[in-house]
């Protein structure tokens, strides 16, 4: 069973906004609904005779928290070779204070200067090079060849080995090529790409959904933000049970407070699933009257309430 809201009438609305805008401008009151020759009075000025049309609306409202960074968390790794390192662009934070988030201008994770470490080539463990054998000498370190000798007075032929040290690797065997990986570094070096460290900021937003296409959202939506207890809406869980509800609850109905609840409801979910972002009220449905005026000097003007007929603020262009 849901409770039926009452709206405000006509007449107290009128009324309300009568009294702020004489005491935001009575001069402005005077001129436009004064009689030249007769003393003025507000209780002359009435919602009848002033107000041409009015159409039965709703507004939705919501609060949210939305915390800004430290948003990306998790850090990634880079390797790479010694000549590479100074492509990157790096960035310090050491001993900076916390970055705020809207005054960034970058990636939300960069490379971090102080992260750079080096690390041990594993191809090469270290040394920059590769041993391998030597291909010259086959690892012998010599170089043997078989001469021919003429030996004696009979200049018998006989075989005789001759060696000398390989040039190639200078008699010892092996042979050193420097280490393609490290490129004869002996180091890689290993560097994190980690997020900016931003301030959390917790903001409060106030999101207002209204079928009344007023230029005031905004200013509405600020009001209850800061003022929540000085207006009466209809307080709702969730937006299942304010579907079911709203017709019964605010006694009326039309496509563009559908369409509304809608928005409101893609809002709220958009909002639900952001993880940054945290539902902090109750949702509200309130009544709103939007009157259509013209002042006896024939400025035209419009006329807003939100609220109950027991708490309600109301908003004008006049
Ligand atoms: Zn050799
Ligand atoms: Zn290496």
């Amino acid at each position: 069973m849901s409770v039926r809201i009452k709206t405000p009438n006509l007449d107290e609305i009128f009324e309300k906004w009568k009294q702020k805008a004489a005491r935001i401008d009575r001069k402005k009151m005077e001129k436009q609904f004064g009689t030249k020759g007769a003393a003025f009075s507000l209780d002359a000025i009435s919602a009848a005779e002033y107000v041409k049309d009015t159409m039965k609306e709703a507004a939705i409202y919501f609060a949210v928290k939305r915390s800004l960074g430290p948003a990306p968390k998790g850090k990634e790794e880079n390797l790479v070779a010694a000549p590479r390192v100074g492509r990157e662009q790096f960035y310090s934070f050491k001993g900076a204070t916390k970055i705020n988030k809207e005054n960034w201008n970058g990636d939300e994770k960069v490379p971090q200067f102080e992260s750079i470490q080096a690390v041990s080539c594993k191809t090469c463990k270290g040394k920059g090079y590769l041993e391998s054998k030597c291909k010259t000498c086959k690892g012998t370190g010599k170089i043997e060849e078989t001469f021919t000798v003429l030996v004696g007075e009979e200049q018998n032929k006989e075989k005789k080995l001759f060696s000398y040290p390989c040039g190639a690797c200078y008699g010892t065997g092996n042979r050193t090529e420097p280490c393609k990986d490290c490129g004869g570094h002996k180091n890689m070096y290993k560097y994190d790409i980690l997020p900016v460290p931003f301030k959390t900021v917790i903001t409060g937003v106030p999101i207002l959904h209204s079928s009344a296409q007023t230029k005031y959202e905004k200013e509405i939506g600020d009001d209850l933000h800061s003022m929540i207890e000085d207006v009466e809406g209809i307080r709702f869980s969730d937006f299942k049970e304010l579907e079911s509800k709203s017709e019964a609850s605010l006694g009326y109905m039309n496509k563009n407070i559908s369409k509304t609840i809608s928005a409101a409801r893609s809002d709220y979910k958009k909002h639900e699933k952001d993880n940054d972002s945290q539902i902090t009220t109750q949702i509200y449905l309130f009544p709103m009257i939007q009157m259509l005026c013209e002042t006896k000097k024939g400025q035209k003007f419009e006329l807003y309430s939100l609220g109950s007929g027991n708490k309600f603020m109301t908003y004008s262009n006049f």
